[in-house]
C-alpha cells in the first residue's frame, strides 16, 4: 500500500473499524478474535462501557489544564496505585518509553543526591525491550533496536537474561547504581524469570544498595493474575515502569517509586505537558478499580489456567508447528518450529489475532475479561491456523 505514513512498521493488510470486548471488526465486516489486545493494552477488552463512560464524561467536562495546577484525576489514580502497590509516589506520562526515561533519570538523580555520582551504570539484560527512545534502546542494547542510531547513551552494561552469576559479579562494580529488568520479557519472546530468580535479583540489589527498576509495562496491570507480576515472588522494586494496560487503550504511562528512590526528584526536575491529563487518568482510574475489584484477579487466574491447558493441547496436537508453551497468567507464548510470522499470518486467515515476538514465538495477550467460550473459540481458530501452516509446509515439500 502506498501511504504517507512513515514505513517503520510492516503492517498486516487489516483495517479494524470497531471493537467489542474480545472482538475486532474489519472494514469488510469480518470478525476477528483478539488474542493480542493491542499488545496487552486493552486489558478490559474493546469499548468497555465503563471506560467509554469515563472517557466521554471527562471529555464533556474538561480535556486538559496543565501540570501547573492540581489535576484531581491524577490524585485519584495515584492514590489507588499507592494503595495497591509498594509505591509511595507516582508520576504520570503518556507511554512506556517515557516511564523508562524517568526511571533512568530518577536512578541517576538518586545517586547524585546521595553524593555518589559515579554510580551511574545500570545493569540490563539481553532480549530486553524498554522502548524506542535513544536511552531505552541503549538500555536494551540489541543490534535490532540500535543499528544505525548511534552514538548510544552511555551507562548500561548488558548481561545474559536470568544469569545470576553474571549479575552478582557485575553488581560489585563501584560505578553500578541500578538494575533494570522485565519480570517476564514480552518482546523478547515471553521469557519469564522464576520467582527464585526475581528474589535473588532483589537480594543482589540489597547487598550493594542498587535500585531495582522493574519494567512491568507489559506484564503488569493484572496480566499475570496478580496486579503486578513481581508480587508472585513476594518482592518489591524501588522503581517500576507501568503503561499499556493501565490506560485500557487510552495513552497513559506511570512511573511508580518509593519515597527513598524518588528523593532527588524535586520541583523542576521533570515534567510533561500531556502526562497525567484528565482524560487518561479518568480512564486509568476505572481500569484500576476494575482490576482491583474483589474476585477479578481470581477470574483472571482461572481463565489463565484454562488457556494454558488449551495451548498445551495445541502444542501436543501440532508438534511440528509448536515447540513449547510458556509464560504466566494471560501472558503466554508459543515458541514455533516454523517461522512465527507464518503462524501469525495463518491466524489472520482464520480470523484470530496473535502477536509475533523474538525467539520465534507468538504471543497470546487476550483481554483479561475474555470469556471461557471465547478462549475456546480462539484456540479452535489457532488450531485451524496450525493445520493450514502444516498443509502449506507439506505442499512446499512436494
Ligand atoms: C511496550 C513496552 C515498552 C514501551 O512502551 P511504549 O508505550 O511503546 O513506549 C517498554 N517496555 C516493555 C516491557 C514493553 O512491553
Amino acid at each position: 500500500m502506498i501511504t504517507p505514513v512513515l514505513p517503520s512498521y510492516s503492517r498486516a493488510p487489516l483495517s479494524f473499524v470497531k471493537g467489542e470486548g474480545a472482538w475486532l471488526v474489519e472494514a469488510d465486516g469480518r470478525r476477528f478474535l483478539d488474542f493480542g489486545a493491542g499488545i496487552a493494552v486493552t486489558a478490559l477488552g474493546h469499548a468497555h462501557p465503563d471506560l467509554v463512560a469515563a472517557l466521554t464524561n471527562q471529555a464533556n467536562a474538561l480535556w486538559h489544564t496543565s501540570n501547573l495546577y492540581n489535576v484531581p484525576q491524577q490524585e485519584a489514580l495515584a492514590e489507588r496505585l499507592v494503595e495497591h502497590t509498594f509505591a509511595d509516589t507516582v508520576f504520570f506520562c503518556n507511554s512506556g518509553t517515557e516511564a523508562g526515561e524517568l526511571a533512568l533519570k530518577m536512578a541517576r538523580k538518586y545517586w547524585t543526591t546521595k553524593g555518589a555520582p559515579e554510580r551511574m551504570k545500570v545493569l540490563t539484560f539481553d532480549g530486553a525491550f524498554h522502548g524506542r527512545s535513544v536511552a531505552m534502546i541503549s538500555a536494551a542494547g540489541s543490534e535490532k533496536l540500535t543499528a544505525g542510531f548511534g552514538p548510544l547513551l552511555d551507562g548500561f552494561e548488558h548481561l545474559p537474561f536470568g544469569d545470576l552469576d553474571a549479575l552478582s559479579e557485575a553488581a560489585k562494580a563501584p560505578d553500578v547504581g541500578a538494575v533494570m529488568i522485565e519480570p517476564i520479557q514480552g518482546e523478547g519472546g515471553i521469557r519469564p524469570l522464576t520467582d527464585e530468580q526475581l528474589k535473588a535479583i532483589r537480594d543482589i540489589c540489597d547487598q550493594h544498595g542498587h535500585l531495582l527498576i522493574l519494567d512491568e509495562i507489559q506484564c503488569g496491570m493484572g496480566r499475570t493474575g496478580r496486579l503486578f507480576a513481581h508480587e508472585w515472588a513476594g518482592i518489591s522494586p524501588d522503581i517500576m515502569m507501568v503503561a499499556k494496560g493501565i490506560g485500557g487503550g487510552f495513552p497513559l504511562g506511570a512511573l511508580l517509586a518509593t519515597e527513598e528512590a524518588a528523593q532527588g526528584m524535586t520541583p523542576g526536575t521533570h515534567g510533561s505537558t500531556y502526562g497525567g491529563n484528565p482524560l487518561g487518568c479518568a480512564v486509568g482510574t476505572v481500569v484500576m478499580d476494575a482490576i482491583t475489584a474483589p474476585g477479578f484477579l481470581d477470574d483472571v487466574n482461572r481463565r489463565a489456567g484454562l488457556l494454558r491447558q488449551k495451548i498445551e493441547g495445541l502444542v501436543a496436537a501440532h508438534p511440528d508447528v509448536f515447540a513449547e508453551a510458556r509464560g504466566h497468567g494471560l501472558m503466554l507464548g508459543l515458541v514455533c518450529r516454523v517461522p512465527n510470522i507464518d503462524v501469525v499470518n495463518a491466524g489472520y486467515d482464520a480470523q484470530v489475532l496473535t502477536v509475533p515476538a523474538a525467539d520465534n514465538a507468538i504471543r497470546l495477550l487476550p483481554a483479561l475479561t475474555m470469556s471461557d467460550s471465547e478462549i475456546a473459540e480462539g484456540i479452535d481458530r489457532l488450531d485451524a491456523a496450525a493445520k493450514a501452516v502444516k498443509a502449506r509446509a507439506h505442499d512446499a515439500a512436494e
